[in-house]
């Protein structure tokens, strides 16, 4: 297979077009077989449900080479399934998840030439996503949807090494209990822009939400999962409803406890406990994990002892077993790599 001409590890984390889409459309009840397509644009009745109301919802997940040369996928069945869940939530209708894997597989290998190499850093970025097409004024669900995957390629998240991140405690909720903070709707994220817009003027890289209802326990980040390691080794994670389950963090988990031998806590975590952590990590399928040095509590710093230069050792650790297991060199549990 003939590679694009592209400067793979120069790349940056944006869209560009790519070959081929998958579309299916929902109409009358059912799903249609679903067609590969060379056109990148939509065209949609100006009341579209996902205009007016925003009913949409999507998906994230990577295909790269391996270092054996094979195209892969990671977990694209976890991916359906929390699709499955979003579409429910939603009143949207659920694209069948064996179908939404074999979509998945179609447009990674209709577009083979966009897979990086093993050894750029850069992947093929993998979106997958469901909105309202019919006209709606009245507020309900609309009548009529379009399933999509579209594929990018993106470069290494961090160019030149993960360097340690500085986050706040931010004043806004993300996710009210029995909200819907748990689904990859659109919406979580248009409520959360004004919120980073104003986080990154004030010279922070994310906002760490705490729980809505007491605003004593953690919840994520805007987009990823808080990963904790304590001072003797156990990685510690929030659990919370509001929470959306990241695959990484399920990942990581499964990665702490079998390959790394690790203790591993998934329970609410106090914000008040934080302090006494030894190591923090952001976690998603973009960066897999951004570590975090420090914490800004409206003036307060809470200072991980892994600073500010590096990841700290244990995350880095699982940062290398779970990018090894991805990449090939390191054995799979069973369904994890997922071949195309
Ligand atoms: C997508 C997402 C994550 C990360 O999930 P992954 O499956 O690991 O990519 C975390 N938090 C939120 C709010 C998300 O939307």
């Amino acid at each position: 297979m003939e590679k694009k001409n592209i400067d793979w590890s120069n790349l940056g984390f944006a869209y560009q077009v790519t070959d081929k889409r998958f579309v299916s459309n929902y109409k009358n009840g059912a799903w249609d077989e679903g067609i590969m397509t060379e056109d990148a644009t939509i065209t949609l009745t100006e009341c579209a449900g996902v205009l007016q109301y925003a009913q949409t919802c999507f998906e994230g997940l990577k295909a790269y080479t391996t270092e054996d040369g094979r195209t892969v996928c990671f977990r694209p069945d976890l991916n359906a399934s929390r699709m499955k869940d979003s579409c429910e939530r939603l009143e949207m209708p659920v694209f069948p998840e064996d179908k939404f894997v074999e979509a998945v597989k179609a447009v990674v290998r209709a577009n083979e030439a966009y897979v990086p190499p093993y050894g750029s850093g850069a992947t093929l970025y993998i979106r997958p996503y469901m909105f309202g097409s019919s006209a709606v004024i009245g507020v309900k669900p609309a009548e009529e949807y379009q399933f999509r995957i579209f594929c990018t390629p993106v470069g290494p998240y961090f160019k030149g090494g993960a360097k340690p991140i500085t986050i706040r405690v931010c004043d806004y909720d993300r996710a009210a209990p029995h909200g819907t903070g748990h689904i990859k709707a659109g919406l979580n994220y248009a409520m959360s822009l004004y919120q980073i817009v104003d986080a990154h003027e004030k010279g922070f890289d994310e906002n760490m939400y705490l729980d809505a209802a007491t605003r004593t326990y953690v919840e994520e980040t805007g987009g990823a999962n808080f990963i904790f390691i304590t001072k003797d080794g156990t990685m510690v994670t929030p659990k919370s409803d509001s929470i959306l389950p990241s695959i990484t963090r399920r990942s990581l988990m499964v990665v702490a406890e079998k390959y790394l031998g690790m203790k591993v806590e998934h329970r609410p975590v106090r914000f008040d406990e934080i302090k006494d952590f030894a190591e923090c990590g952001l976690c998603g399928t973009a960066a897999v994990i951004s570590p975090v040095g420090k914490i800004n509590d409206h003036g307060n710093e809470i200072c991980f002892p892994s600073g500010m230069d590096e990841m700290g050792p244990v995350t880095k650790k699982l940062y290398d077993t779970l990018t090894g297991i991805q990449m090939g060199r390191i054995e799979a549990p069973e369904g994890w790599i997922v071949e195309i």
